[in-house]
């Protein structure tokens, strides 16, 4: 119980506190993992490495990439991509023509469908094997990890929508996504903002579950990824509270959506159940 824990993705920090265990399920049962929160940033990880093949299987069961959840999420969530399409339509600075886009994470496919119905020229990134060959079978290009992207290639529009937590090293995708932003483009990230409920949950004593804490790596406080992006080239231009176009909740969780953004207007704090990041690129001298 006494190892070192390993530094923090996000600062660096090497004194990451051990809260308790959080395992991962994975095919044929559990990965032990530990659940740690940085001291210095805030964040909140698991400990087991997600950039680790065997972890990765995780993906290939969750209820986001099986194929017999596919409708569900399509209907859940085609209304919400439409607002996040119009979002970055008004953000970045996108030919005439159709921007290129390059969606992070994409599973099953869905907003870049969406975006290609606009004339959006779409390229997909997603570590799930079958996911990506159906893609490329649709045309669409796709890769495993961002290193696979074309030295070359330029994009109007990166989205990272609820996937951008769980790369194993944020701080390498951001630097190699980077290179891959227009000048006038906009790279947009959805996370969900469960860090003020853990800290909640903590101040009273109460454990923090799986199911709170989403199957991801990590859960971001707000500083913690602006100190993120900043040290990677870019800066939030924009930071969205109110989402548009969710379905499906049940009704405490609709309340708190329909709630929690002014509750964060008169606090000043971000208390919204997920937050959408606008970011350009920071000339840098990289
Ligand atoms: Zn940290």
């Amino acid at each position: 119980m006494s190892n070192p824990t390993p530094a923090c993705r996000v600062c660096s920090n090497s004194h990451q506190i051990r809260i308790g265990e959080l395992p991962l399920y994975v095919p044929g049962g559990q990965a032990p993992s530990d659940l740690l929160r940085c001291k210095n940033c805030g964040t909140w990880a698991r400990s087991v490495n997600f950039a680790d093949p065997e972890i990765q299987k995780h993906f290939n069961v969750t209820s986001y990439t099986v194929p017999e959840r596919e409708e569900q999420m399509r209907s859940a969530r085609t209304e919400f991509f439409r607002s996040i399409i119009d979002l970055a339509s008004r953000c970045a600075n996108a030919p005439a023509t159709g921007p290129r886009v390059l969606d992070i994470g994409v599973a099953y496919g869905h907003l870049i469908e969406l975006y290609r119905e606009t004339g959006a020229e779409c390229t997909a990134l997603e570590i799930v094997d079958q996911l990506r060959e159906r893609l490329l079978a649709k045309g669409y290009a796709a890769y495993k990890t961002a290193l696979e992207i074309p030295a070359d290639a330029r994009f109007d529009v990166i989205t990272a929508i609820d996937s951008f937590y769980y790369f194993e090293q944020p701080v390498e995708l951001l630097r190699e996504l980077r290179p891959h932003l227009k000048s006038e483009g906009v790279l947009i990230i959805r996370l969900a903002n469960r860090t003020p409920v853990f800290r909640l949950l903590q101040m009273l004593g109460r454990p923090i579950s799986r199911d709170l804490f989403g199957d991801v790596k990590h859960n971001f406080t707000y500083g913690a990824i602006r100190l993120l992006l900043e040290k990677t080239g870019y800066r939030i231009e924009r930071t969205v509270l109110t989402e548009k176009g969710k379905k499906g909740m049940p009704f405490p969780k609709w309340l708190y959506y329909k709630l929690s953004p002014a509750v964060s207007r008169i606090t000043g704090m971000k208390l919204t159940p997920g937050m959408i990041l606008v970011c350009r690129g920071r000339d840098t001298k990289e």
